[in-house]
């Protein structure tokens, strides 16, 4: 039986029997109603802003406890809902919970915009921006309140659907920021026609040391504001590194070094606790 249930699930995810691993067979039938059961919750990580000096953005993280399994980090979970479709559920309730947090920022006086991570498989879906139109009435909140990050795990394909439902959100007021610039499977050329508000520089950019690290960072942010996008450097863990990202124009800046992801509360109350001065800069 364990066989049978193995070969199934291995057909069914569209891959070779052979090449399943039983760590994954898990985590896909544990996957299965794990929004219902609560298991889902959404972390939060502080974008700070360099031209103000505050925390303007945060970024939804979501994670996943489990009884049997524990905690299962989204490195692994997330491409193993893309494939068995659990991810539109996981997706719609991390946009929700970001919602509230939204919602509970503006309320508290010290108001976030929420960055989703948004895979093009979940942006494609049919329902997709109604569904999230539903959810952005149900919590009373401006749209530039929430912002989707696209991310690609495949060479991206459709291009011309992916640009209409892009705009789609573009026109509802939803920023649309392009994740894991640089070592992603987006390419320059993508960048003619995605209707983008922002680019994310990915963490393997900041975290190279030296003179070519920073030209390519360098490079990367003149360009982004150039075709008018904004940019967030990612990966900040070091005062150095906060020096560079700011010194090399980022607009934002994210990582441990500024913040860590928390929890819907404890990122309420940082918020308020916040100040700038106590970032060292190296
Ligand atoms: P990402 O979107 O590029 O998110 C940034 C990841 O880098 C997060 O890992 C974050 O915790 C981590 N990080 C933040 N600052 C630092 C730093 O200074 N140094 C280092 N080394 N890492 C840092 P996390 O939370 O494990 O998420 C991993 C990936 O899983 C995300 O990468 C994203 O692609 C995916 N993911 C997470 N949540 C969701 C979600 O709700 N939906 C979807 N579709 N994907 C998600
Ligand atoms: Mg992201
Ligand atoms: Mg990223
Ligand atoms: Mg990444």
């Amino acid at each position: 039986a364990d066989t049978a249930m193995y070969r199934e699930k291995a057909a069914r995810m569209g891959a070779p029997a052979r090449f399943m691993h039983p760590r994954e067979l898990s985590i896909d039938t544990a996957l299965h109603g794990a929004v219902g059961r609560g298991e889902i919750t959404t972390h939060f990580q502080p974008q700070f802003d360099v031209r103000s000096n505050t925390i303007t953005d945060v970024e939804a993280l979501a994670r996943w406890r489990n009884p049997e399994l524990g905690d299962v980090s989204p490195v692994e979970f997330i491409p193993i809902a893309e494939k068995n479709g659990v991810i539109h559920e996981i997706g719609l309730e991390v946009f929700r919970q970001s919602c509230a947090l939204a919602r509970d920022s503006l309320a508290s006086g010290h108001p976030v915009a929420v960055s989703v991570n948004v895979p093009v498989i979940q942006l494609m879906e049919r329902g997709f921006v109604d569904a999230i139109t539903a959810v952005i009435a149900a919590h009373a909140i401006p749209a530039n309140l929430v912002k989707i990050e696209l991310t690609e795990s495949q060479h991206l394909t459709d291009v011309p659907q992916i640009i209409a439902r892009l705009q789609g959100i573009r026109d509802l007021g939803i920023g649309v920021s392009l994740d894991d610039f640089g070592t992603g499977n987006t390419s320059l050329i993508e960048l003619y026609d995605l209707p983008l508000t922002e680019l994310k520089i990915d963490r393997a950019f900041i975290q190279k040391d030296g003179p070519v690290g920073e030209a390519l960072i360098s490079g990367l942010v003149d360009m982004a504001h150039q075709i008018g996008l904004e940019v967030v450097a990612e990966g900040i863990e070091t005062p150095h590194q906060l020096e560079i990202g700011r010194r090399l124009g980022a607009d934002r800046l994210q990582g441990h070094h500024i913040a860590r992801p928390i929890g819907h509360d404890d990122l309420l109350a940082w918020l308020t606790h916040f100040v700038a001065g106590d970032l060292s800069v190296g």
